[in-house]
């Protein structure tokens, strides 16, 4: 499968296959290889992943270009981290049966992220919307392509949902789709905490700069300062865009469809 070629894992792959997406767009063509852990153009000093400022328009099949790369490395450490467990399990099993004991329990399985106390939600990557809308439906774009990836969960955080059931759904969350101000607004009542952030996407930056986000990013990118990989989409390249990615990026690679 031609997206098999563009080096996603096989869960990713099923998805795509199953939404009938037979070739990638162009702007996926371009940005997924870029965006993967570890690609040829790496920058060693950025940990193996490059930074990218994308533009593209809406229908151009942008979401699945930062979706599909950012759940690949969110299910390659998940896939790890349960292989490490399950080896050191069995090390346990085969001590207590050299002594003649019973097997310990299995591990349970657990967002690797969420820390066992603490009850607030600790997302490993976070997309932010300018609009509940957009939100919405790049939420529901991550759903349907982790169909395949058990254990991967994705959480919407946008105004004008009840509190309570956004809570409940993030707790586990592995990837976050925020718009800025409620995202804010559940980070300060320590509802979410940022440090883990590894993964950012600002997606339509021209409209989330219209919609006067530019405080909120600025508090967001400090919040996630300790992350590996930034991605920011938007239509256009103007100058205020510029100065926003040389605020939120390192050397960011551009792609321009
Ligand atoms: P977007 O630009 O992300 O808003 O995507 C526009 C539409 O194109 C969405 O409905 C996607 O489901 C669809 N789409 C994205 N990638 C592909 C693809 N490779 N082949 C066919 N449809 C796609």
């Amino acid at each position: 499968h031609p997206f098999a070629e563009l080096g996603l894992a096989p869960e990713l792959v099923a998805a795509v296959r199953d939404l009938g997406y037979t070739e990638p767009t162009a702007v996926q063509t371009k940005a997924i290889p870029m965006a993967m852990p570890g690609n040829e153009e790496q920058d060693a000093s950025a940990a193996g992943f490059v930074d990218l400022m994308v533009s593209s328009q809406t229908g151009s099949g942008k979401t699945a270009a930062f979706l599909l790369p950012v759940l690949h490395t969110l299910l390659l450490q998940q896939q790890r981290e349960e292989a490490e467990a399950k080896a050191e399990h069995a090390r346990l099993a085969a001590e207590a049966a050299a002594r003649g004991e019973a097997p310990p329990k299995k591990p349970r399985r657990v967002n690797p992220t969420q820390s066992r106390n603490f009850k607030a939600a600790v997302p490993g990557a976070l997309v932010l919307c300018p609009t509940r809308e957009l939100a919405q439906q790049v939420a529901h774009d991550a759903i349907e392509l982790v169909r395949h990836c058990r254990g991967l969960r994705i959480a919407n955080v946008v105004g004008g949902i009840p509190y309570q059931l956004q809570i409940a759904r993030l707790q586990n969350a592995n990837l976050v789709v925020a718009t800025p101000g409620r995202l804010l607004d559940l980070q300060r009542s320590m509802q979410i905490k940022l440090d883990q952030v590894r993964f950012l996407v600002v997606d339509e930056a021209d409209r989330m700069l219209d919609l006067g986000f530019a405080d909120d990013l600025a508090e967001i990118n400090q919040l996630t300062i300790q992350r590996q990989q930034t991605m920011m989409f938007s239509a256009t390249f103007a100058p205020r865009i510029q100065q926003l990615a040389a605020r939120v990026m390192r050397e960011p690679r551009k792609v321009q469809i």
